[in-house]
């Protein structure tokens, strides 16, 4: 064997694999067909400012999963805390009333909606959230009378697991994060230095026991008597004693030639929707405001930050840096009339809430996403329904990334299931060890 273990794939849930298994003394070759390592969570610097891809905040911040993975790297990772996250209504900017505290200190909410908006929230986070999984938050709320209780619930899976429209948000997985939400002092953080800093640490504890070769891309895996026995790029072949897919699941059959892999797998996979929409980077040249929190619309559900407000060294003095996410359905995006609609309308909304801000534009990137998070949380493409992390039919093969059955949604995922994934690649290559030692 050329290595211990073979990583596919260098974003987020590839890198964390990668230096977990690295950490514990494994082999470890990466292979990521771009020039640049970090997937969706990859940054670039342009004329002094680091530009990441959209908005990247860190659910949890120390308690959460990235978090997690650097403590059993023993390195630190440091947060920002931003401001509070905002609502734009009624054409001024609220407080956002996330949680049952700050809804009953909303002023944008009669009396009876903040009872009737409580209650649901205490509804949905009441009980095992896998009993409400195949439950979309629609059929969730059939009852309810209150249309700021349904706004209020629609922009929080908006925000918290990026499924705005309540016909294809699962109650369960909504449930799942309030509960942690609800656990978790900090809710959300920003990383110090930005993704470049999760990524550079990843790949830093991954290099002292591996290697990382960008510009190798994988073509095709080859499989003998259910082992996966070359991993082959356009130019080399590799071999490791466990391969660990980090790329996202609807583009694995193809790898192996769209054969050798059981039919429901490879449908579950090449099905599985992604998240979409429009994500909007804008350098300013004079600063236009001070907020530092999300700053969130409800109508339709879009959510920003201006990042160098958190984190002034993404901006040149002087300058700002705003990040927006529009999310929209999958189909959406690939439709161009309907794409420079929303593109107008986001632009529009930009300008009703920060009045200069295209007065003093900088630049501007507009990118039309057919994948922002791996998976739409929906009902049909809840934890209990996305890939797992192995196949069964081949044994030294493993699944990573946010679009498995770890828990989460998007960053998340990607990180849990790295740390899954890396203590069963390393339960697998201790066995293999044994049955090898026993038979000499
Ligand atoms: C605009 C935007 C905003 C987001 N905001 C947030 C946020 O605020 N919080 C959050 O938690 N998440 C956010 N996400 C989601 C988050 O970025 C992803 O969940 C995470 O980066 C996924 O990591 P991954 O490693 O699973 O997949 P990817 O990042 O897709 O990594 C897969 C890697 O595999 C490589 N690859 C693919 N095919 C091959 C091949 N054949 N051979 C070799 N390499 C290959 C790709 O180039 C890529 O680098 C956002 C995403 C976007 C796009």
């Amino acid at each position: 064997m050329d290595y211990d273990v073979i990583v596919i794939g260098g974003g987020y849930a590839g890198l964390a694999a990668g230096a977990l298994l690295a950490h514990k003394g494994y082999e470890v070759l990466l292979l990521e067909k771009s020039r640049s390592l970090g997937g969706r969570a990859g940054f670039m610097d342009k004329d002094g400012y680091t530009v990441e891809y959209g908005i990247h905040a860190n659910r949890f911040a120390s308690a959460g999963a990235a978090a997690a993975v650097f403590r059993r790297l023993d390195r630190e990772l440091d947060f920002i805390a931003p401001g509070e996250a905002e609502l734009w209504r009624e054409g001024e900017f609220q407080p956002l009333p996330n949680s049952v505290g700050k809804i009953f200190r909303s002023s944008m909410l009669p009396f009876t909606a903040k009872l009737s908006a409580a209650r649901y929230l205490g509804k949905l986070v009441l009980g095992n959230p896998a009993k409400k999984y195949q439950l979309s938050l629609e059929d969730f709320t059939a009852g309810c009378k209150s249309q700021e209780t349904l706004e209020i619930l629609r922009v929080i899976s908006g925000i918290g697991i990026i499924a705005p429209d309540p016909r294809y948000s699962s109650a369960g997985e909504l449930a799942a994060f309030l509960k942690k939400a609800l656990r978790s002092k900090v809710k959300v953080g920003y990383p110090e230095g930005g993704t470049r800093s999760i990524i550079e640490g990843l790949r830093e504890e991954l290099e002292k026991s591996g290697q990382i070769m960008t510009g190798a891309k994988v073509t095709r895996l080859m499989l003998k008597k259910g082992i996966v026995n070359q991993v082959k790029t356009d130019n080399a072949v590799y071999s490791a004693g466990a391969v660990i897919c980090a790329i996202p699941v609807q583009g694995i059959a193809d790898l192996f030639g769209g054969k050798d892999l059981p039919i429901k797998f490879v449908k579950k996979a090449r099905e599985l929707v992604p998240t979409a929409g429009i994500s909007m980077d804008i350098g300013l040249k004079e600063p236009i405001t001070d907020k530092s929190g999300l700053l969130v619309t409800s109508d339709p559900v879009t959510m920003g930050q201006f990042t160098s407000n958190i984190d002034p060294a993404m901006a040149p003095e002087g300058r700002q840096l705003l990040s927006w996410y529009y999310p929209l359905p999958l189909p959406w995006v690939k439709n161009s009339e309907k794409m420079e609609r929303e593109e107008q309308r986001l632009r529009d909304l930009l300008e009703e809430m920060l009045p200069d801000i295209w007065k003093v534009l900088d630049w501007e990137r507009t990118l039309r996403l057919t994948m922002v998070d791996g998976f739409l949380p929906r009902p049909g493409q809840t934890r209990e329904d996305r890939p797992g992390f192995t196949i069964p039919s081949i044994d030294n093969f493993f699944l990573c990334g946010d679009t498995t059955s770890a828990e989460g949604t998007g960053g998340d995922t990607a990180f849990n299931s790295a740390i899954h994934v890396s203590r069963l690649v390393d339960d697998y290559l201790e066995e293999i060890t044994e049955e090898e030692e026993e038979e000499d």
